[in-house]
């Protein structure tokens, strides 16, 4: 039930929360590559992005890493707190979307890594982290254009939709 429902006399869920905000895209094409031994992971799937003028898609990849700089951001100071695990890590999963910010496109993606331990980290991938192997897969959307602006709720940089 949407709107302003109400069971037993409180307001359902629904009725508290603003809807969440969608919109329908198609995909366009879709790229399959590796990067290169020694890249920026952040800056060179960017590159990429830029390059092939990618404004509205996502991105997956797998492989390793020399060494990993992340992000993770504090809810209650709301600003991210950055890390580094200088350590050769495996990418078991990095998924991101690519959208506008400042009229660029710009890759927010979040990465698992996992040692030889088998244990795993995880956050904001920021730049920094240094490709060992990499294979990366981005698919482009058509659609309408998603842009980045400041959040006063959260203190991100969210989708203005
Ligand atoms: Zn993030």
């Amino acid at each position: 039930m949407i709107g302003n429902s109400s069971v037993g006399g409180f307001q359902t869920l629904e009725a508290r929360w603003k809807m969440a905000s969608v919109k329908k895209t198609e995909r366009r094409e879709v790229y399959i590559g590796k990067l290169e031994y020694g890249a920026d992971l952040l800056e060179e799937i960017t590159a990429i992005c830029r390059e092939k003028n990618i404004r509205l898609g996502r991105v997956q990849a797998i492989g390793a890493v020399k060494q990993a700089r992340l992000s993770y951001y504090d809810q209650a100071k709301k600003e991210y707190q950055l890390y580094e695990l200088d350590r050769h890590l495996e990418i078991t999963n990095l998924t991101g979307n690519i959208s506008l910010k400042d009229g660029e496109p710009m890759v927010h993606a979040h990465v698992t890594f996992a040692n030889g331990g088998g244990r795993a980290y995880g956050g904001h991938l920021a730049s920094g982290t240094i490709v060992f192997a990499c294979e990366c897969v981005i698919e482009v959307f058509d659609g309408p254009e998603l842009v980045r602006g400041h959040d006063q709720t959260t203190g991100l940089s969210l989708w203005e939709i």
